[in-house]
């Protein structure tokens, strides 16, 4: 499956002044190092300091709000407030995506292979005794959790943020690939004691500092539970399906967030959970403020975050209502990044997860079939945006021809948080870059070679080597 040209998601689309100014109150908390609890100003101050109208003050907070980023305090000493960042609700636009994009359950796996690996390794280097019993208590099932809740505790424990969160999100994506397999088939691998059993078996081989038995035994459970799931569920890119609620923690919504975003949360799992098309027409705002019994201001606020999101919008005029969007992931890819920075993500963190996108892109480019240069270094006859001889011109072209969404996304928020959040500045136009040397031309030849050969491991060896030797984007 390849994602038609240009379908790989941007890290910056063209703003609205609403979004402008939600990107200015994030700089300023980033710059103040994410004082939670601290007033940034009444609604006044903050009308003056950004020189807009009330309606897109409220707007740019509003985004900001749902993700928990801030919040609107009233009354005297009130005013906007800095708060915890809350990743769910860009995790879940993310899943969504992914499984529009068509993430196959073989792609989705794989990823699961290498970033639980990766995680089992951290895990191993860093184990305290609380997180012998972190691991033990999910792996057993006594922490009163989900079974799924074992890999997450691994990517949690690993100490690095962006692993945790990757991880979140494959094994959602899993979840909801087998809600609709267990559709078809009933019980699933993950719900049998058997899977209990293996996680209780890696748990303690990584407890046991034997963390490659750990990691050998993790790729035979996912395989098996991969090799069940492939049978049954065949995702198709554009594909709208049944995956059902995606709560691996019911209190996921809490009753006491704010009315719209719960509003909006709802609308989105209808939309999901009753299989809806983009550009179906889903209803008039009357009928909306009837079925959830809400106001129509509150109702209009929730419309307002859901096409932050790219989930719906609503068209005016005859025939006109609440219309499905095309899932776009790029405000959940920005909040994510948001998200990472507030977590206190490093650059060591960012590279060696950063490895491993890039090599499984490698290796997904050179398994999808025979490639040639002109392919890799993109077609300049045909002013195609991506043609150009660095190393980032190179590493996009390879993302693109891995035709793999789950990759291609976790490039988008690492190149966003590369770009965005203080770890580091890409060039804007890399090709005439300084940080250009001859002997990097020399590398991506090689690699290039290597790639053209069809020889995965020399290819592996020379990128690997070419990331490690240049450690900027
Ligand atoms: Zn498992
Ligand atoms: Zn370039």
């Amino acid at each position: 499956m390849r994602l038609p040209e240009g379908k790989e998601p941007a890290a910056v689309a063209p703003e609205k002044l609403a979004v402008q100014v939600a990107r200015r109150i994030v700089d300023e908390i980033i710059e103040r190092q994410w004082p939670i609890g601290e007033v940034l100003g009444s609604e006044t101050a903050l009308r003056e300091h950004f020189g807009v109208s009330r309606s897109i003050l409220r707007e740019a907070i509003r985004v900001l709000e749902h993700s928990r980023v801030v919040q609107m305090r009233q009354g005297p000493g009130g005013g906007l407030v800095v708060g915890t960042p809350d990743p769910t609700p860009a995790i879940r636009g993310v899943v969504i995506y992914l499984e529009y994009a068509g993430a196959t359950v073989e792609q989705v796996v794989h990823a699961r292979f290498v970033f639980e690996r990766m995680a089992i390794a951290a895990v191993s280097e860093s184990l305290t005794e609380s997180g012998v019993q972190e691991l033990r208590s999910s792996a057993s099932g006594e922490d009163g959790r989900l079974p799924e809740n074992f890999h997450i505790a691994l990517g949690r424990l690993s100490g690095n943020p962006v692993l945790e969160l990757y991880i979140d999100i494959l094994v959602r994506l899993t979840a909801a690939y087998t809600h609709r397999a267990r559709g078809i088939a009933g019980n699933t691998e993950e719900e049998g004691c058997a899977a209990a059993r293996q996680h209780l078996a890696i748990a303690e081989s990584i407890v046991a500092g034997a963390s490659s038995r750990a990691q050998s035994d993790l790729v035979t459970h996912l395989d098996r539970a991969a090799t069940w799931l492939s049978g049954l569920v065949h995702p198709q890119p554009g594909e709208s399906t049944a995956i059902g609620p995606m709560d691996l923690d019911p209190d996921e919504w809490p009753r006491e967030r704010k009315l719209a975003g719960s509003v909006a949360g709802r609308i989105r799992d209808d939309i999901v959970s009753e299989g809806r098309y983009v550009g179906e027409v889903l209803g008039s705002e009357a009928d909306f403020v009837s079925r959830y019994g809400v106001s129509r201001s509150v109702f209009r606020e929730s419309i307002r975050i859901l096409e932050h999101y790219s989930v719906a919008r609503m068209r005016r005029g005859p025939g006109g209502g609440l219309v499905v969007l095309e899932p776009d992931p790029t405000s959940s890819i920005r909040t994510i990044a948001l998200y990472l920075d507030f977590r206190g993500v490093t650059v060591e963190h960012l590279r060696a997860v950063r490895e491993e996108v890039e090599l499984g892109c490698l290796t997904a480019a050179m398994r999808s079939g025979m490639l040639d240069k002109a392919e890799l270094w993109g077609d300049r006859q045909r002013r195609d945006s991506k043609a150009g001889r660095c190393s980032t011109c190179l590493r996009d072209r390879v993302a693109t021809l891995s035709g793999d969404p789950v990759l291609m996304l976790f490039r988008s928020v690492l190149a966003t948080l590369w770009d965005e959040y203080g770890t580091g500045r890409r060039p804007s136009d890399p090709c005439r870059s300084t940080d250009q040397t001859p002997d990097d031309r020399a590398e991506l030849d090689a690699i290039v070679d290597a790639m053209v050969a069809g020889d995965e491991g020399l290819a592996q060896f020379r990128m690997r080597r070419h990331l490690r030797e240049h450690p900027g984007w």
